[in-house]
């Protein structure tokens, strides 16, 4: 047990050296310390779905005050959940695994709390987020090539009277959500299944979708599970990693 730790930390490590000039935007990338504590842990919940072989989105409800109040993940591909989640079907989405544990009277604060995703709210949890009165929205992923629902807010009444506020997408955090969601997917689905809504994201994020297809050849997400709290110095990497070919594609 203690030699495969040993082992996977240095092939972890080794694999982050492979990334030359990480700082390829003098210094100013963003890194994993950069993210505000809402994102650092919608994202480490989104790890912590894919480590449990679901869909890796991550959310977070954050109060007025801006203290994180609930968590929740994705749980559709296990066999298990906290009282009041869901699991093992095609609704245990991470968004509706953290309004599922709101109760009578938390609704009347929800105007003013804050709901985060790593990916778009999807046709149900966007209608779930509304109906639990929750009117601002952070997402870090657009996903209106499938299932994003947020760009129908402006072409339905009863939605346009809950004036929403929806901020997203975050184009790294976009990237780093795509990468995890492309190693997901090849691992997952059948290779055609896959592709199909590979190629959906490829056009919103080429790029992360690319680092996503090396990312899975290379197996490094799954050396990384084996890691603990290895999630952070990852999402450095990926970030470093997604910039270089950004610059490349751009020269
Ligand atoms: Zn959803």
């Amino acid at each position: 047990m203690m030699d495969r730790l040993i082992f996977t930390r240095q092939s972890f490590f080794l694999y982050g050296m492979m990334f030359e000039n990480r700082n390829v935007n003098g210094g100013t990338e963003m890194r994993w310390s950069d993210l505000t504590t809402p994102w650092k842990r919608s994202f480490l919940q989104a790890w912590e779905a894919y480590c449990n072989g679901s869909i890796p989105i991550g959310s977070v409800l954050v109060n007025q005050q801006g203290e994180i109040v609930l968590e929740g993940r994705n749980r559709v591909l296990e066999g298990t959940a906290p009282v009041k989640q869901v699991f093992g079907n095609r609704l245990a989405h991470a968004e509706m695994n953290v309004l599922l544990q709101l109760n009578g009277k938390d609704y009347e604060e929800m105007s003013e709390a804050t709901i985060y995703s790593t990916m778009e709210p999807c046709i149900q949890c966007f209608g779930a987020i509304i109906l639990s009165k929750v009117r601002n929205i952070c997402f870090a992923a657009t996903d209106d090539k499938l299932a994003g629902a947020t760009t129908i807010k402006d072409e339905h009444g009863f939605i346009e009277s809950r004036n929403l506020n929806i901020r997203g997408p975050f184009p790294i955090l976009g990237e780093v959500q795509m990468v995890l969601r492309t190693d997901f997917l090849l691992r997952t689905f059948t290779t055609e299944r896959a592709e199909e809504l590979i190629a959906a994201h490829a056009i919103d994020y080429p790029i992360g979708v690319s680092v996503g297809r090396t990312i899975f050849q290379l197996n490094t997400l799954q050396e990384v599970k084996n890691v603990s709290d290895g999630f952070p110095l990852l999402f450095d990497e990926l970030v470093t990693k997604i910039k270089q070919v950004k610059q490349a594609h751009s020269v």
